[in-house]
Protein backbone atom coordinates (compact mmCIF):
# COMPACT_ATOMS: atom_id res chain seq x y z
CA UNK A 1 0.00 0.00 0.00
CA UNK A 2 1.15 3.72 -0.56
CA UNK A 3 3.53 3.00 -3.06
CA UNK A 4 2.49 6.34 -5.04
CA UNK A 5 5.02 8.55 -4.06
CA UNK A 6 8.36 6.19 -3.18
CA UNK A 7 11.13 7.79 -0.69
CA UNK A 8 13.11 9.78 -3.65
CA UNK A 9 15.67 10.99 -0.95
CA UNK A 10 19.26 9.93 -1.79
CA UNK A 11 20.60 8.90 1.55
CA UNK A 12 17.45 7.00 2.36
CA UNK A 13 19.14 3.50 1.33
CA UNK A 14 22.91 4.81 2.04
CA UNK A 15 21.74 5.77 5.93
CA UNK A 16 23.35 2.34 7.77
CA UNK A 17 21.32 -0.18 9.17
CA UNK A 18 21.23 1.75 12.52
CA UNK A 19 18.68 4.41 11.34
CA UNK A 20 16.76 2.07 9.64
CA UNK A 21 16.49 0.11 12.53
CA UNK A 22 16.05 2.38 14.84
CA UNK A 23 13.04 4.29 12.58
CA UNK A 24 11.80 0.24 12.48
CA UNK A 25 11.44 0.58 16.11
CA UNK A 26 10.07 3.96 16.39
CA UNK A 27 7.42 2.85 14.12
CA UNK A 28 6.93 -0.32 16.31
CA UNK A 29 6.20 1.56 19.63
CA UNK A 30 3.69 4.26 17.76
CA UNK A 31 1.48 0.55 16.63
CA UNK A 32 1.79 -0.35 20.20
CA UNK A 33 0.93 3.35 21.24
CA UNK A 34 -2.41 2.63 19.14
CA UNK A 35 -1.37 3.92 15.66
CA UNK A 36 -3.14 1.75 12.73
CA UNK A 37 -3.14 3.47 10.13
CA UNK A 38 -0.27 1.47 7.35
CA UNK A 39 0.39 4.03 5.13
CA UNK A 40 1.24 6.91 8.03
CA UNK A 41 3.39 4.00 9.56
CA UNK A 42 5.32 3.18 6.84
CA UNK A 43 5.78 6.17 5.43
CA UNK A 44 7.25 7.31 9.36
CA UNK A 45 9.41 4.21 8.53
CA UNK A 46 10.91 6.05 5.20
CA UNK A 47 11.56 9.50 6.51
CA UNK A 48 15.07 10.24 8.37
CA UNK A 49 14.05 12.21 11.39
CA UNK A 50 17.65 12.40 12.08
CA UNK A 51 18.28 14.52 9.24
CA UNK A 52 15.54 17.04 10.36
CA UNK A 53 17.35 18.22 13.55
CA UNK A 54 20.49 19.36 15.09
CA UNK A 55 23.37 16.62 14.71
CA UNK A 56 24.45 17.61 18.46
CA UNK A 57 20.53 15.33 18.98
CA UNK A 58 20.39 12.92 16.45
CA UNK A 59 21.15 10.04 19.04
CA UNK A 60 17.46 11.33 20.32
CA UNK A 61 15.85 11.66 16.72
CA UNK A 62 13.96 8.19 16.99
CA UNK A 63 12.96 8.10 20.21
CA UNK A 64 9.38 9.21 20.46
CA UNK A 65 9.85 12.71 21.95
CA UNK A 66 9.40 16.31 20.82
CA UNK A 67 12.99 18.55 20.25
CA UNK A 68 14.37 21.69 20.54
CA UNK A 69 14.90 23.50 16.79
CA UNK A 70 15.83 26.50 18.01
CA UNK A 71 13.99 29.93 17.92
CA UNK A 72 11.92 28.39 20.65
CA UNK A 73 10.49 26.17 18.37
CA UNK A 74 9.94 22.22 18.70
CA UNK A 75 9.56 18.83 16.39
CA UNK A 76 6.84 17.65 17.35
CA UNK A 77 6.77 14.06 18.96
CA UNK A 78 6.78 11.32 16.72
CA UNK A 79 3.58 9.85 18.03
CA UNK A 80 1.74 13.67 17.65
CA UNK A 81 2.89 13.55 13.98
CA UNK A 82 1.55 9.88 12.84
CA UNK A 83 -1.65 10.90 15.08
CA UNK A 84 -2.57 13.80 13.63
CA UNK A 85 -1.80 12.82 10.05
CA UNK A 86 -3.48 9.52 10.39
CA UNK A 87 -6.57 12.18 11.27
CA UNK A 88 -5.98 14.18 8.23
CA UNK A 89 -5.84 11.56 6.14
CA UNK A 90 -8.53 9.14 7.37
CA UNK A 91 -9.28 6.06 5.77
CA UNK A 92 -10.18 6.61 2.37
CA UNK A 93 -8.30 8.54 -0.93
CA UNK A 94 -5.90 10.44 0.77
CA UNK A 95 -6.03 14.00 -0.10
CA UNK A 96 -4.75 15.60 -3.32
CA UNK A 97 -3.21 18.95 -1.60
CA UNK A 98 -2.12 19.41 2.23
CA UNK A 99 -1.56 23.05 3.56
CA UNK A 100 0.85 22.65 6.65
CA UNK A 101 0.68 25.50 8.84
CA UNK A 102 4.19 25.76 10.57
CA UNK A 103 7.09 23.92 9.01
CA UNK A 104 9.63 24.21 11.64
CA UNK A 105 11.88 21.80 10.92
CA UNK A 106 10.22 20.47 7.69
CA UNK A 107 9.62 16.89 9.22
CA UNK A 108 6.03 16.47 8.85
CA UNK A 109 6.34 18.17 5.62
CA UNK A 110 8.13 15.27 4.55
CA UNK A 111 5.81 12.38 6.15
CA UNK A 112 3.33 14.41 4.43
CA UNK A 113 4.72 14.68 1.29
CA UNK A 114 5.04 10.60 1.20
CA UNK A 115 1.52 10.27 1.09
CA UNK A 116 0.02 12.94 -0.78
CA UNK A 117 0.84 14.55 -4.02
CA UNK A 118 1.41 17.91 -3.28
CA UNK A 119 2.37 19.20 0.49
CA UNK A 120 2.34 23.32 0.82
CA UNK A 121 4.10 24.52 4.25
CA UNK A 122 4.18 27.91 5.89
CA UNK A 123 6.37 29.17 8.11
CA UNK A 124 6.65 32.66 9.61
CA UNK A 125 10.86 32.25 11.11
CA UNK A 126 13.20 33.13 8.57
CA UNK A 127 15.83 30.77 9.61
CA UNK A 128 13.71 27.44 9.97
CA UNK A 129 12.07 28.55 6.87
CA UNK A 130 15.51 27.84 5.21
CA UNK A 131 17.05 25.14 6.90
CA UNK A 132 13.55 23.26 6.39
CA UNK A 133 13.32 24.28 2.75
CA UNK A 134 17.16 22.83 1.84
CA UNK A 135 16.54 19.93 4.00
CA UNK A 136 13.83 18.89 2.36
CA UNK A 137 15.51 19.76 -1.13
CA UNK A 138 18.56 18.02 -0.24
CA UNK A 139 16.08 14.96 0.80
CA UNK A 140 14.16 14.99 -2.87
CA UNK A 141 11.20 16.13 -1.22
CA UNK A 142 9.94 17.93 -4.68
CA UNK A 143 6.34 18.03 -4.00
CA UNK A 144 6.84 19.52 -0.69
CA UNK A 145 7.07 23.09 -1.59
CA UNK A 146 7.60 25.71 1.58
CA UNK A 147 6.98 29.45 1.97
CA UNK A 148 8.00 31.92 4.25
CA UNK A 149 4.77 33.41 5.24
CA UNK A 150 1.71 34.12 7.80
CA UNK A 151 -0.02 31.25 8.27
CA UNK A 152 -2.96 32.64 9.51
CA UNK A 153 -3.55 33.99 6.12
CA UNK A 154 -3.30 30.66 4.61
CA UNK A 155 -2.24 30.62 0.88
CA UNK A 156 -5.69 31.38 -1.05
CA UNK A 157 -3.97 31.93 -4.27
CA UNK A 158 -3.04 27.93 -4.08
CA UNK A 159 -6.55 27.04 -2.24
CA UNK A 160 -8.71 24.98 -1.65
CA UNK A 161 -7.21 22.89 -0.10
CA UNK A 162 -7.98 19.16 0.49
CA UNK A 163 -6.20 19.39 4.10
CA UNK A 164 -4.99 21.34 6.40
CA UNK A 165 -3.05 20.92 9.25
CA UNK A 166 -2.06 23.48 11.65
CA UNK A 167 1.07 22.61 13.96
CA UNK A 168 0.76 25.26 16.52
CA UNK A 169 -1.73 26.21 18.86
CA UNK A 170 -4.06 29.48 18.39
CA UNK A 171 -7.27 30.16 20.36
CA UNK A 172 -9.60 29.52 17.85
CA UNK A 173 -8.83 28.22 14.14
CA UNK A 174 -8.44 30.93 11.58
CA UNK A 175 -11.21 31.98 9.32
CA UNK A 176 -8.80 32.10 6.47
CA UNK A 177 -7.77 28.71 6.64
CA UNK A 178 -11.46 27.27 7.01
CA UNK A 179 -12.45 29.28 3.81
CA UNK A 180 -9.85 27.49 1.90
CA UNK A 181 -10.60 24.26 3.01
CA UNK A 182 -12.25 22.46 0.31
CA UNK A 183 -15.40 20.56 0.08
CA UNK A 184 -15.12 17.18 1.82
CA UNK A 185 -11.97 18.36 3.21
CA UNK A 186 -10.54 17.89 6.70
CA UNK A 187 -8.66 20.59 8.94
CA UNK A 188 -6.61 19.40 12.07
CA UNK A 189 -5.19 21.73 14.40
CA UNK A 190 -4.55 21.85 17.86
CA UNK A 191 -6.92 24.80 19.77
CA UNK A 192 -6.64 26.50 23.16
CA UNK A 193 -5.28 28.43 25.66
CA UNK A 194 -1.50 27.31 26.78
CA UNK A 195 -2.05 24.56 29.02
CA UNK A 196 -5.62 24.00 28.00
CA UNK A 197 -5.18 22.67 24.09
CA UNK A 198 -7.06 20.08 22.05
CA UNK A 199 -6.88 18.40 19.06
CA UNK A 200 -9.64 19.88 16.48
CA UNK A 201 -10.83 17.91 13.93
CA UNK A 202 -12.69 19.71 11.66
CA UNK A 203 -14.79 18.84 8.25
CA UNK A 204 -16.24 21.17 5.39
CA UNK A 205 -19.40 19.90 3.83
CA UNK A 206 -20.57 22.66 1.48
CA UNK A 207 -21.04 25.61 3.75
CA UNK A 208 -21.05 23.89 6.76
CA UNK A 209 -18.18 22.74 8.92
CA UNK A 210 -18.55 19.74 11.72
CA UNK A 211 -15.86 20.35 14.58
CA UNK A 212 -14.77 17.25 16.50
CA UNK A 213 -12.82 18.06 19.68
CA UNK A 214 -10.33 15.63 20.92
CA UNK A 215 -7.06 14.87 22.91
CA UNK A 216 -5.41 17.11 25.25
CA UNK A 217 -2.04 18.11 23.16
CA UNK A 218 0.79 20.90 23.82
CA UNK A 219 1.42 22.79 20.90
CA UNK A 220 3.92 26.43 20.44
CA UNK A 221 1.99 29.30 20.25
CA UNK A 222 0.30 30.14 16.91
CA UNK A 223 1.52 33.97 16.65
CA UNK A 224 0.34 36.14 13.84
CA UNK A 225 2.71 37.82 11.45
CA UNK A 226 6.70 37.10 10.36
CA UNK A 227 9.33 36.92 12.94
N1 LIG B 1 5.58 20.82 12.06
C1 LIG B 1 6.84 21.15 12.66
C2 LIG B 1 6.76 21.51 14.12
C3 LIG B 1 6.15 22.81 14.26
S1 LIG B 1 6.58 23.81 15.62
C4 LIG B 1 7.85 20.04 12.50
O1 LIG B 1 7.53 18.99 11.95
O2 LIG B 1 8.99 20.25 12.90
C5 LIG B 1 5.46 25.09 15.12
C6 LIG B 1 6.00 26.00 14.05
O3 LIG B 1 4.93 26.88 13.70
C7 LIG B 1 7.15 26.88 14.51
O4 LIG B 1 8.23 26.72 13.65
C8 LIG B 1 6.57 28.28 14.43
O5 LIG B 1 7.51 29.28 14.05
C9 LIG B 1 5.50 28.12 13.38
N2 LIG B 1 4.44 29.12 13.38
C10 LIG B 1 3.79 29.69 14.43
N3 LIG B 1 2.89 30.57 14.00
C11 LIG B 1 2.96 30.58 12.64
C12 LIG B 1 2.30 31.32 11.60
N4 LIG B 1 1.36 32.25 11.86
N5 LIG B 1 2.63 31.07 10.32
C13 LIG B 1 3.59 30.17 10.00
N6 LIG B 1 4.25 29.45 10.94
C14 LIG B 1 3.95 29.65 12.23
Amino acid sequence: MNQRFPSRHPHARGLGVTSQRARDRLVAGLRQAGVTHEAVLEAMARVPRHAFIDEALSYKAYEDTALPIGHAQTISQPFVVAHMTALLLGEGDPPDTVLEIGTGSGYQAAVLGELVRSVYSLERIPPLYQRARACLRELGYINVRVRLSDGTLGLPDYGPFDGILITAAGEEVPAALLDQLADGGRLVAPVGAPGNQRLMVMQRQGRDVTTRELDPVSFVPLVAGLE
